[in-house]
């Protein structure tokens, strides 16, 4: 049976999906940033940079992004769509709210204090994964979610309760954001512990850290790790390149290339005042693009050792085989009975 994920233009075949970049923003603000009305991105731009970072990426080969931005964070599914129609390149985006610190957090601890914020996240999420966002139509295929450093928040474990839930009952994935890595087990075992399968569960930033046992911990639970940020070095605690390189090495040499992504995370609009880097960070940043791993980092893996079947597995199969869920042909059966509902 053919298995079809969600793009913004509609169901794709799985197997079209092709190489694929996890973690792309293009473009992303932290929550706030609609107050700033001195600037307010045009469409027309955002869909200018869109398409110049499509020819990009389509240059190395990439067929997908998946752009988990939050939709407290600046997601605009409408204008993911004109860039995928311009580019001919399939984006998959998400539901969700971030984590604590980086998203809009205020409304929803409101929520949770009154007994209310659980069964409305719930509505939210499935109705967007079922009927798409707002009028729109266009449906996310994934939830993000995400915890602090060492701290997984109340509203944080709310949030990823209900993924949890959601994830289920659609067999949607759920991509989690975490801090350095940080709280990766108990991220994983919460999520699995409220009903996810962990071959849905992908936790987010694991590049930020470097110890192999912790590593191995994470993995150990089943679900999929993504080192996403490579060319992201220098502050924040922040691993360089390098030590990323080892750690990845290592994990793939001792067998989990099966639960291995890659990508960037590069923002390629900030939203709201473009940010200007203090020059050490700029120096830090680079590198930071939507093809770094591409022209840097796997060639060095390649010179280490790894096969081009071990990164076909990275970029192609393990993405194809985390949306490879049943959503799309419950959405049509079971789901109905939600919308009904509402
Ligand atoms: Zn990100």
């Amino acid at each position: 049976m053919i298995k079809m994920v969600n793009t913004v233009l509609g169901p794709v075949d799985v197997n079209k999906l092709g190489k694929t970049l996890m973690h792309e923003h293009f473009w992303f603000s932290y929550a706030g940033y609609t107050g700033n009305t001195l600037y307010v991105n045009e469409p027309e731009d955002l869909i200018k940079v869109g398409l110049e970072v499509a020819e990009k990426v389509k240059a190395h080969g990439v067929q997908t992004i998946v752009d988990p931005t939050g939709l407290d964070c600046g997601r605009m599914p409408e204008i993911l769509k004109e860039i995928a129609e311009g580019s001919g390149l399939n984006i998959i985006f998400s539901t969700g709210y971030s984590y604590e610190a980086e998203g809009g957090a205020a409304y929803f601890r409101w929520k949770q204090a009154i007994g209310q914020g659980e069964e409305e996240l719930y509505e939210l999420y499935m109705s967007e994964i079922t009927n798409g966002v707002g009028k729109t139509g266009i449906k996310p295929s994934f939830i993000k979610v995400g915890t602090s450093l060492n701290v997984i928040t109340p509203y944080e474990e709310m949030n990823l309760r209900v993924a949890a839930r959601v994830s289920k009952e659609t067999g949607v994935p759920i991509c989690s954001h975490t801090e350095q890595g940080t709280m990766g087990p108990e991220v994983a075992e919460l999520l699995i512990s409220e009903g996810a399968d962990p071959r849905n569960i992908v936790i987010y930033h694991m590049c930020g850290n470097t110890d192999i046992s912790y590593q191995k911990r994470v993995l150990e639970k089943g679900v999929y790790c993504a080192y996403d940020r490579f060319g992201i070095q220098g502050f924040v605690n922040c691993p360089r390149d390098e030590e990323r390189i080892t750690v990845l090495m290592e994990l793939i040499e001792s067998g989990y290339v099966n639960q291995i992504m890659m990508s960037q995370d590069m923002v390629n609009v900030w939203l709201g005042k473009p940010p200007a880097w203090p020059d050490e960070m700029k120096k830090n940043l680079e590198k930071w693009s939507s093809t770094h791993i591409f022209e840097n980092i796997i060639p060095i893996l390649k010179q280490g050792g790894v096969t081009e079947e071990q990164i076909h597995t990275i970029l192609v199969e393990n993405p194809k085989k985390l949306f490879a869920s049943e959503a799309v042909e419950k959405e049509n059966h079971i789901l109905q009975s939600f919308s009904e509902q509402l």
